[in-house]
């Protein structure tokens, strides 16, 4: 062909297509590698060559244009030197797109699903406040202790002695058995009378949450929880479009008053509680409350959601049943977890409830990704059967009493009587009250500018509640960073309230009972009822 023609029109086939209307002017001053480089640019950058597609090789691409070979290679070494082209040593060369043509950011957002954005809460917030050298009072995660650790090894090397290659089988849905049963005779041991049939293994109570949500909640239905409440509950039961109303907690837990006026004028298709060491709150049901709940809930047939993965971390004061050891009608359905109790990571929870409920959790459970890992629950099947557990929570509750009591004097020693604190029986949170005019979120922006996190309150409400109150965790941090964090916050406080006079600073009318003054000049504060 003369090649001194303006137009070359290329074949149709297979490479045919993307070169068709290929243009190339050997009488041009443009040298002909560069034509044929710019022609190649065109057809990527307009989408015509895919990125990641193959381009012919060099010899093929110089017979296809009718240019030497040389020409060809100096084609794809221009596109590679300006970015279109990756060649791959023995692969051939590939269309690709520089790196300053890459869009930057493309807009995700009109792809999401609706459901996604039912989900109110900032939760990414809190992925922000585990950065290395953070000090953090804001995650709910217990550090694990070097004990634990030297007795998971130990675990795991009796599991491959005893299971060997069935270790690392995946087992069935509903969980390992021998964890099932494992488990059974724990809950029993507290308890609870529940058989290995009713239990389904979940990869944490926030899984289990889920699951129950999307097997009983439609969107549009009711879910009444407490109020404050678990922000992962609100996540799971807004993720399957609930409408949460919330019933207020004093310091015996749920009212139970405001939750039978709630019952009277609408039928919730479930009540989701955290019946002992709440999140955030830290109180419990009391033992009356308890028996009402569960007589309120019969009576409207309404099933209960019991969350408890604190219940073991008891660090004064007498236990008090599980609401599923008081279940008289068989709506209880338990949650539990070993993330507070072993270490986080471990991701090994529960569903235990009436066969139809754990049937259909099962099905639930196998739609959305089947197993559970099973080592972790070998480990823990053999932690439960060589009582192990009771041990180490023992130790466990020490070091969180010494944590919770460390925490709380720091605060009464740094905020001098400005905060209002719960002192937690149990579990891993101080739940405390700032005075007006200082709000929790405004307070954060403070101590995160220092280094220090916590949850401000009205994140634990679905559409936001008591600004003033805030979420210490105490479980995550050695002593000497819990004295500097409560440091921190006491300075920020101070600041926040420089200008505000005694007078004018205000804790509210009638403090939530439960709390006490968190300091040593009592009687500016106003306390309320001691729990
Ligand atoms: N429920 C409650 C009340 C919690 O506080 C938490 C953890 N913060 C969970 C469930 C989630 O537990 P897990 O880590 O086992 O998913």
């Amino acid at each position: 062909m003369n090649r001194s023609a303006l137009t070359r029109l290329m074949p149709e086939g297979p490479v045919g297509t993307w070169l068709a209307g290929f243009r190339i002017d050997s009488s041009s001053q443009t040298p002909l590698y560069l034509q044929i480089a710019s022609e190649i640019e065109h057809r990527i950058g307009h989408g015509r060559i895919a990125i990641g597609e193959r381009l012919p090789p060099q010899r093929a691409l110089a017979e296809l244009v009718g240019v030497s070979r040389n020409t060809a290679v100096q084609a794809y070494r221009e596109l590679e030197r300006r970015g279109w082209v990756r060649s791959r040593v023995g692969r051939g060369t590939f269309a690709a797109l520089p790196l300053d043509r890459a869009v930057p950011n493309p807009s995700w957002q009109p792809q999401f699903s609706a459901s996604i954005s039912r989900v109110t809460r900032p939760f990414m917030g809190e992925v922000n406040t585990e950065q290395a050298g953070r000090l953090s009072l804001a995650s709910g995660k217990v550090a694990a202790d070097p004990s634990i650790i030297g007795t998971f090894r130990q675990m795991f090397d009796l599991v491959l002695e005893r299971e060997g290659a069935r270790a690392f089988e995946p087992g069935p849905p509903q969980g390992i058995p021998a964890l099932r049963a494992a488990l059974a005779a724990h809950l029993h041991a507290g308890g609870a009378d529940v058989r290995p049939q009713e239990i389904l293994i979940t990869a944490g109570a926030r899984q289990a949450l889920s699951i129950l949500a999307s097997i009983l909640v439609d969107p549009g239905d009711t879910v009444v929880t407490e109020g404050p409440t678990y922000r992962g509950a609100i996540q799971a039961f807004q993720g399957v479009g609930a409408r949460i109303i919330c019933v207020p907690t004093d310091g015996d837990g749920l009212d139970l008053e405001a939750l039978e006026s709630v019952l009277a004028y609408t039928r919730p298709k479930l009540i989701y509680v955290i019946p002992t060491f709440q999140n955030p709150s830290s109180v419990s049901l009391s033992l009356e409350r308890r028996h009402l709940l569960i007589e309120a809930a019969a009576r409207r047939a309404v099933p209960i959601v019991e969350d408890d993965p604190y219940w073991e971390l008891r660090y004064e004061g007498a236990r008090l049943p599980r609401l599923k050891a008081l279940d008289t009608w068989g709506g209880v359905i338990h949650v539990g977890t070993f993330s507070k109790l072993v270490f986080p990571g471990v991701r090994v929870g529960w569903i235990a409830g009436p066969p139809g409920v754990i049937r259909q959790a099962a099905v639930a459970k196998a739609g959305g990704g089947l197993h559970v890992s099973s080592l972790p629950q070998w480990a823990m099947a053999r932690l439960l059967e060589e009582n192990l557990l009771e041990p180490h929570l023992r130790r466990a509750c020490q070091r969180l009493r010494s944590k919770r009591d460390l925490l709380l004097a720091s605060l009464a020693r740094h905020a001098r009587g400005r905060l209002m604190a719960r002192r937690p029986e149990g579990g891993l949170f101080v739940w405390a009250r700032l005075p007006a005019p200082v709000q929790a979120a405004d307070l954060l922006k403070s101590t995160s500018a220092k280094g220090v996190d916590f949850v401000a309150g009205p994140a634990f409400w679905p559409s936001g509640g008591d600004p003033y109150a805030m979420r210490l965790c105490f479980a995550g941090l050695d002593e000497p960073q819990l004295e500097e964090a409560a440091a921190i916050v006491g300075r920020s406080l101070a600041s926040a309230l420089t200008g505000v006079e005694p007078g004018e600073e205000r804790h509210p009318e009638r403090a939530p009972a439960g709390y006490m003054e968190c300091g040593r000049r009592r009687g500016r504060a106003v306390p309320g009822r001691r729990a």
